[in-house]
């Protein structure tokens, strides 16, 4: 029951109605018994700044943070974990005190789901296809456990060069059009395939992204941060050429379960908030 006691969570999002969280964290503070309710919060980019200062004035505990709002929330925060700073991009609050504490629980997400399922990061080769905010994450995450190289392909050279150019300590990282030979011969090399585009969501324009099956190692495991559908198009023929695949659930549940953490000091019920969200997809 919600009552004047009960601590609220947020979502911050435009739009925000397509979203999972609200379904999995409610399902995770009731298997807990834990009064906490999260709400989502439809904020236009414009109102970003004044939403901020509801979610402090209304006594909000915290807030997760989704697209178009993860970087342009930032200077609206009183302070940034490293893990927000490491990626220039925010997707958990934490509200102590009337300050609030930016987190990008997406790096860990993401690298839990390899860790998950016994893959090694250390040493290997990446191919990343798309370079925005999830991107980054993955980047961060593959860098901290060991990656050997990274390539990241886009469907225009400056974006890749702009993107690499935001890991200036690291020389590991190198950026292509996807249309580019170093981007086809990095293919043929590579360990661990990831889209990081929306390219396979149900809303996106139907295309298909520039790998040419034959040239993958089939060692080689195929990621899609999409979970929704949870097989895309990509997961499809990557199954069907034999390789090891990984959706986007995995990194989603884990990257709640570490906001849920954050939040209540409790550990999160995986098993629950992984139900929840297959209810769904
Ligand atoms: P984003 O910041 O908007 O970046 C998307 C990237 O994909 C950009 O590099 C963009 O290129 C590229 N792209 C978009 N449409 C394209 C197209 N039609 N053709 C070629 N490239 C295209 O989005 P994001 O936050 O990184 O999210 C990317 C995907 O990851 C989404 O599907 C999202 O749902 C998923 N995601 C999943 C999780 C999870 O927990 N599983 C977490 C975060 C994100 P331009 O810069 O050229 O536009």
């Amino acid at each position: 029951m919600i009552t004047g006691k009960t601590k609220l969570i947020g979502l911050l999002g435009y739009p925000v109605g397509h979203s999972f969280s609200p379904a999995i964290h409610n399902a995770a503070f009731a298997a807990l018994e834990l009064d906490y309710i999260y709400v989502p919060l439809s904020v236009e980019p414009d109102n970003l700044g004044q939403a901020v200062a509801g979610l402090k004035a209304m006594g909000f505990v915290g807030a997760n943070v989704t697209i178009p709002h993860k970087v342009n929330i930032m200077p609206y925060l009183d302070e940034l974990d490293w893990s927000a700073d490491m990626v220039g991009a925010v997707n958990t609050i934490v509200i102590r005190k009337g300050r609030c504490i930016g987190y990008n629980t997406d790096v860990q997400g993401f690298v839990q789901s390899l860790i998950a399922k016994n893959i090694n990061i250390k040493g290997k080769n990446a191919v990343i296809m798309g370079a925005g905010g999830a991107a980054r994450a993955v980047v961060c995450g593959l860098i901290e456990h060991g990656i050997d190289q990274i390539i990241i392909g886009t469907r225009s050279n400056p974006k890749a060069q702009g993107f690499v150019k935001l890991f200036p300590g690291a020389t590991n990282i190198h950026g292509c059009d996807w249309q580019e030979k170093m981007f086809t011969d990095a293919v043929t090399q590579c360990d661990i395939l990831i889209n990081c585009t929306p390219i396979g969501m149900a809303s996106s324009p139907k295309i298909q992204l520039p790998i040419n099956w034959s040239n993958v190692k089939s060692t080689a495991v195929v990621c899609d941060l999409i979970y929704n559908p949870s097989l895309t198009e990509f997961l499809i023929h990557a199954q069907d050429e034999g390789h090891e695949i990984i959706n986007g659930a995995a990194m989603l549940v884990e990257q709640g379960a570490l906001a849920f953490e954050l939040w209540t000091g409790e550990n999160a019920p995986r098993n629950i908030m992984s139900a929840t969200l297959a209810q769904f997809i």
